[in-house]
């Protein structure tokens, strides 16, 4: 059992990893937003977030997405019951869909996801654009793009990235906010340092050119292992799990469809 205190602390410390990190790399630390990645977590731990001021989660996995998200609800909604709180808790939680979303999977995510940040076709695309719901504005999506050309990976290659965005360009329904991007698994994450910086400039390109518009401003790379290094090359939003909710327990098996083999 983590004790209590043990993951704000955790928290914390990540918080002014990334500050640290993004001064070195010339940013503004207020320009660096913190996805809590909740594969690994427990809805305590995310409670006690959420009660520090926290609002963005991210998951990779389907049916820890969907019960996290229904008891996030419950859980603001006792809070809102209980009247004015002290102020920290926030109104709303923003969920970021972070893994490899099936197509048919899509109508059960959309609806409560702030930000897809893993396109990786057009398919994958066409079905968000066409799917039914009730849209007070466009579903706001990253393209995942496979810079470290690992074999096996989800995202799409760097040379097709351009094609697809302009394939997406009449996707009333879909707005494209910028590119997400994963470095391989190593020990060292000074390793992954080219991978990312070859990101940020595809990022760069696609950013001035006349494919994409001023919303397309987020550069969303950067883990446990690595996420200093994503904000010295650029990245804007960080996903990061293990470094803030502990390592994962024992926590049952999970039977999601992942590539990744942790041998
Ligand atoms: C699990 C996951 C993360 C967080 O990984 P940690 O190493 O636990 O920080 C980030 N992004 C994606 C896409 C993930 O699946």
């Amino acid at each position: 059992m983590p004790s209590q205190g043990q993951t704000a602390d955790r928290y914390r410390a990540v918080q002014s990893r990334i500050q640290d990190a993004a001064v070195r790399g010339g940013y503004s630390p207020e320009g660096i937003h913190l996805v809590a990645v909740t594969k690994n977590a427990s809805i305590a731990q995310v409670r006690e977030l959420i009660e520090l001021g926290h609002m963005d989660f991210g998951e990779s996995r389907m049916q820890h997405y969907l019960q996290f998200a229904a008891q996030v609800d419950d859980f603001l909604e006792r809070h809102r019951e209980l009247g004015p709180t002290e102020g920290r808790i926030p109104q709303n939680i923003r969920w970021h869909f972070i893994g490899h979303l099936q197509r048919n999977k899509v109508k059960r995510i959309l609806p409560m996801t702030r930000l897809v940040h893993s396109v990786d076709s057009l398919r994958l695309a066409e079905e968000i654009q066409a799917c039914p719901l009730q849209r007070e504005s466009a579903t706001e999506v990253l393209i995942q793009v496979n810079t470290s050309g690992e074999r096996g990976k989800y995202g799409i290659a760097p040379a097709a990235v351009t094609h697809l965005i302009d394939q997406m360009d009449t996707m009333m329904n879909i707005r494209i906010r910028g590119l997400m991007s994963m470095a391989p698994q190593v020990e060292d994450p000074e390793a992954v340092r080219s991978v990312f910086q070859r990101s940020r400039e595809l990022f760069e390109e696609l950013k001035s050119s006349d494919m994409t518009g001023d919303e397309f401003d987020i550069l969303s790379m950067g883990m446990s292992n690595d996420f200093e290094v994503a904000v010295e090359c650029g990245a804007n939003v960080v996903r990061v799990g293990t470094a803030i909710f502990g390592p994962p327990a024992e926590q049952e098996e999970e039977t999601s469809t992942s590539t990744t083999s942790d041998a």
